[in-house]
Parts: structure tokens; C-alpha cells; sequence
């Protein structure tokens, strides 16, 4: 991201907007923590404070824009419909995504889509991040790698989640294990403590406010996989959620969803897979009949929760400069 003035991020707002015959803006985070949570979080970046989405939805309501699901964004790009508005969508489904999530959006009146990775409610997904941030979180020291650390501050916390789930990138299932079994994690009580059940996701899914969409079985980079593999995490996924929720699902968001994530294959696989969107996590704004098989949207998170922050994504200045920096 970078730095702009809020004031130069106001003036270019609507003209930008207009020039570029722009529409909507999507925005997605993962997970959300109460403010007083907030100091002690280690992987605080993956949060939004919900303090802040609070205030995000309230401003959006005083300057004009109507909040909306990806069902009727992609109606309003494909008529080219002038008038402004968000979606936005909470990938994975975390605990925190019925606890805190869903309530503050029934407070404001308005919906967000929540795409559910199903491995997640079915018990099969191995809740790595979750598992090593809160063993990180509530313990002086930790034993990684045969040694013990000193995990007591705040900051250090911090610092050894970061450096960890860095270096264990690719492995993380395996690494995970050993880390578990070197501290005696109980990882059911992990699971418990931040997976979405079905049981909550029936609670929600009758709700007018939201809106429920796929994000894969396993959660892969679906662009490494085969061709057969990545058609298969689309279906399935879809084919789980309509069975078990007894509803028809017709979005599709892709995991990590960066151009080194999904590709053009991918995004036919999800047309084929029954589809009728699919996102990425690509910034930019929606514009007028655009492709809904490969949608921008714009990732909240904890590092920027200040309203020209939010700005920067809702005039299209954050796509243009990841395009220009040739981020995406
Ligand atoms: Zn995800």
C-alpha cells in the first residue's frame, strides 16, 4: 500500500471514479477481534478491529454508498448501474466471522457474504495459523526447533509468529504437527475455539444479511494444482454447501486469490464448476461490464485501519498503484 494524503485521496475520489466509468468497490478480510483483543494478537494483520468496520460502515452510509452481495454487484456491473457500492466478503469462516462479524453487519441493516472454505465446519482443514497464534499468544515461552523461547511480550509474540509461519511456508500441516506435539497443543480445542461450525453457518444462512459463497475444499493455491485437482476444489466445495445447506451457491472466491494464485485457467474452471462469479484478491474497482469470473476486491487489514486507508481502495488509487508497483 502506499502512503497518500488523505486530502489528495479526497479530491481525486469521484473523478477518478467517473473517468474510469467505475461502479463498486469489494472489499474482504479473514477475521475480526474486539478492540480490547487487539494489543495482544500476534498475527494482528489477518484481523480487521470489528472497532473499525463499525466506523468503515458508518462512514459509508453518510457519504452515499449502499452496501450489497456479489449476486447483485455483478447485476449492477453487467447494467452498468452508475450508483456506488461496497460488497464485502469474509473468506475462510472463522469463529469470529459469527460471533462478531455477521452481528455488527445485521446492526447497520446490511449484507456481507461469507465464502466458506469447507474443510473448515467438516473438521478436515488443519487450522495451522490459528493453532500456532494462540499457543504464541497465551505463553511466556514456546519449544520450537528442540529449543524453549521466550514468547512473554507482546512484540515477541509477534515476532515469533511472523518468523514462523514464514519459514514454514509450503509444509505448514507437517510443521504444524511437530509443533503441537513438542508444546502439547490440544489441537481440538483449537479447532473449537476458531472454526465456524455447520451448525453456525445453518444459524446464518437463512439471514437476509447474508450471503453465502465457496472458497474451496482444502484451501490451495488452486493455480499449482492439475487442472482435474483445481476443478475438483471448486465443485466440490459448492456441491457440500448446497447439500448441507439445502440452498444453491453461485459465487466462488479463490484462496490467497494473487495473480501467482489463479489464472485465467482457473478462472474458466469456475464458469465450468457452476460459477457465476469468482473472486480474487486482485485490487481494483469494479467496473462496468466487467468479467465476474475474475472480480477485484481489496484486503482489510490490521495494518491500515484508517479511513483514507479505506479511501485509497474506494476511489481505485490502491489498484492503480499495484498495477503501476505491478503488485497483484
Ligand atoms: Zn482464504
Amino acid at each position: 500500500m502506499v502512503a497518500l494524503n488523505p486530502v489528495l485521496a479526497a479530491v481525486l475520489r469521484n473523478t477518478l471514479g467517473r473517468r474510469r466509468g467505475v461502479t463498486g468497490c469489494l472489499f474482504t478480510f479473514h477475521r475480526a477481534a474486539r478492540p480490547e483483543d487487539w494489543a495482544s494478537l500476534p498475527d494482528r494483520d489477518f484481523y480487521v478491529d470489528i472497532g473499525f468496520l463499525d466506523r468503515l460502515l458508518a462512514y459509508l452510509a453518510r457519504h452515499g454508498w449502499s452496501v450489497v452481495t456479489i449476486e447483485e454487484a455483478i447485476r449492477r456491473s453487467a447494467a452498468g448501474d452508475p450508483s456506488k457500492f461496497v460488497n464485502f466478503s469474509i473468506d475462510d469462516c472463522y469463529r469470529d466471522t459469527f460471533e462478531l462479524v455477521v452481528p455488527l453487519f445485521r446492526k447497520h441493516g446490511v449484507p456481507v457474504t461469507l465464502f466458506v472454505t469447507t474443510g473448515i465446519p467438516d473438521g478436515t482443514h488443519v487450522m495451522w495459523q490459528a493453532g500456532l497464534e494462540q499457543t504464541v499468544r497465551e505463553r511466556d515461552t514456546v519449544v520450537l526447533d528442540g529449543k524453549i523461547v521466550d514468547v512473554a511480550s507482546p512484540a515477541r509474540k509477534r515476532a515469533v509468529y511472523n518468523a514462523k509461519a514464514r519459514a514454514w511456508e509450503g509444509r505448514e500441516p507437517l510443521e504444524y504437527a511437530a509443533f503441537c506435539a513438542a508444546n502439547a497443543v490440544d489441537t481440538g480445542a483449537v479447532y473449537a475455539n476458531h472454526a465456524m461450525t455447520w451448525e453456525m453457518i445453518e444459524a446464518v444462512v437463512d439471514d437476509p444479511h447474508v450471503e453465502i459463497g465457496s472458497h474451496t475444499v482444502h484451501h490451495p493455491h488452486v493455480a499449482s494444482l492439475s487442472e482435474e485437482a483445481a476443478f475438483c476444489e471448486l465443485e466440490r466445495s459448492r456441491l457440500r454447501l448446497e447439500e448441507r445447506l439445502d440452498i444453491e451457491v453461485h459465487h466462488f472466491a479463490f484462496p490467497y486469490g494473487r495473480a501467482g494464485d489463479c489464472g485465467p485457467r482457473d478462472f474458466a474452471l469456475a464458469g465450468k464448476a457452476g460459477y457465476r462469479s469468482a473472486s480474487t484478491t486482485r485490487k481494483g474497482l469494479l467496473t462496468a461490464g466487467a468479467d465476474p469470473l475474475h472480480l477485484p476486491r481489496n484486503t482489510l487489514n490490521g495494518r491500515h485501519q484508517q479511513m483514507h486507508h479505506a479511501e485509497l481502495h474506494l476511489t481505485g488509487i490502491s489498484g492503480l498503484a499495484a498495477r503501476v508497483l505491478n503488485r497483484v
